[in-house]
């Protein structure tokens, strides 16, 4: 098949490169024209573990295209997917300035008829309002081109997303008529060879459906995250309680590791879009408002942890960061808590080295220019504690999850960890370290 997507990102990038893998010609569209010639040059605009042998084999074969010319890709295709990002407005609800941008587009370019598929995560009604937005400049314009629409959330995981992509839970289609299920089965059906995938359903149930799965995930981690806090009340351990829950098959053992909070383009600007799309549609969220408040509160849990152990002012000491990101395995800051953790310790005094393997730059791009003169960066992960008053895990990235504690022992100026996902055995202690976990 053909295929145009419309934003070139984690998102558009991603799909892209795996449908070409299949076989299917694919442009991939953006309006950066630096992205796209560094992408023509096999140069990445993100981290995802696998992606550039894929972009590098399907650009060879003449499978994947870059472009900025929308014109030349809806030319050549049939099925149009809108990847463009859909970020948070200052109100909470999602900004869809870019996906109209996109609509209009596609409106002011085609030249045939073809569907279109809303892939960006939208509020319930968004779909319609495209095909609406599509179908009236067609109209001014005096085209007879029809257009039909459909949605495809889509549910890849930063740091697994071409696995996730090739390898899919679940692929949830909305539309209106047959034939549309059957152009969007055709197109995936060779992702899901080893058994039926598909839940076809309505437009507005689909794109709810995305809303709902990140804020119940969103509302797990904030669950337990509370929970972390009430054990370390009460004296209880966390690491216990969800083993001991975890072990309910209704309750499951994903998704309940209490941390120092949630962050990513996503759980909390969907989080924050569902609560905006309850309260114009004259519903007051209870559960899902909170989930978001416990969260950022969560976030600063390590800085108070560490002032409760060095005191309000930390002038003269400086902390060890290990992991930047939001999650392991991107190069993803968006709502990281690093961007929270760091400027709190900076504004007590206090001195950072940081280390990260792919996401300094992103990093030192989303932090206020004001904190850079504290920071430290290091190559590796010895090199950042050196000398440092103690060690402040945020992202567990594999490399941490094992060090040499001896090196680390030689290393710190004082052997203190605040284990910010609780990745460290308590048998350290033995080795003379104080350990400071989440709800233990
Ligand atoms: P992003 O903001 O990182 O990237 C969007 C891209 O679209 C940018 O490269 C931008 O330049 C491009 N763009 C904007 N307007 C354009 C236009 N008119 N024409 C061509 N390109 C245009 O977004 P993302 O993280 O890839 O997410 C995209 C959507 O998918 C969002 O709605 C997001 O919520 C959803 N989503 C994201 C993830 C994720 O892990 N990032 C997972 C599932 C769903």
């Amino acid at each position: 098949m053909n295929i145009t997507i419309i934003g070139t990102s984690n998102v558009g990038l991603v799909t892209g490169a795996c449908f070409s893998k299949m076989g299917n010609k694919v442009y991939c569209v953006d309006i950066i024209e630096e992205k796209i010639e560094n992408l023509k040059n096999n140069i990445l605009p993100i981290f995802e573990p696998q992606l550039d042998g894929i972009v590098e084999i399907s650009q060879e074969r003449g499978d994947l295209i870059f472009t900025t010319d929308i014109k030349e890709a809806l030319d050549n295709t049939d099925i149009i997917f809108i990847t463009v990002g859909t970020p948070m407005a200052d109100d909470g609800s999602a900004n869809l300035d870019y996906v109209f941008d996109a609509a209009r587009d596609i409106a002011n370019n085609i030249t045939h008829d073809s569907l279109v598929v809303v892939k960006s995560t939208v509020p319930v009604g968004t779909c319609f309002e495209v095909k609406e937005e599509i179908e009236s400049i067609l109209n001014e314009n005096d085209s007879d081109v029809k257009i039909r629409i459909a949605s495809n959330p889509e549910f890849l995981k930063e740091g697994s997303a071409v696995n996730d992509c090739l390898h899919p839970d679940r692929i949830v289609i909305g539309a209106e008529e047959d034939e549309v299920f059957e152009i969007m089965r055709d197109l995936y059906s060779s992702f899901v060879l080893n058994h039926e995938r598909f839940i076809f359903m309505d437009i507005k149930s689909s794109e709810m459906t995305k809303y709902v799965a990140n804020a119940m995930l969103a509302t797990k981690i904030s669950f337990m995250n509370e929970i972390s806090n009430i054990c370390e009340a009460t004296g209880a351990n966390i690491q216990n309680v969800r083993i001991g829950i975890g072990s309910d098959k209704r309750i499951g053992y994903d998704f309940i590791y209490a941390g120092c909070g949630y962050g990513g383009s996503c759980l909390p600007k969907d989080v924050q879009a569902l609560i905006n799309t309850a309260k114009c549609n004259g519903y007051e969220p209870k559960i899902i408002s909170n989930v978001e408040i416990v969260n950022e509160k969560q976030k600063m849990k390590l800085a108070e942890k560490i002032v409760k152990r060095f005191g309000d002012n930390l002038t003269g000491l400086t902390f060890a960061v290990w992991g930047l990101s939001f999650k392991p395995y991107t190069n993803d800051v968006r709502e990281a808590t690093s961007l929270v953790v760091i400027p709190e310790l900076i504004k007590k005094g206090a001195k950072i080295k940081a280390y990260d393997s792919h996401a300094v730059q992103e990093f030192m791009n989303a932090l206020d220019d004001i904190y850079l003169d504290s920071i430290e960066f290091a190559d590796n992960r010895y090199d950042a504690v050196d000398g440092c008053d103690a060690l402040i895990l945020i992202t567990e990235w594999k490399e941490f999850r094992s060090p040499d504690f001896d090196l680390l022992s030689e290393k710190l100026n004082q052997k203190i960890i605040f284990d910010g996902r609780n990745i460290y055995d308590r048998k350290i202690e033995n080795k003379g370290f104080e350990l400071y976990q989440i709800g233990c």
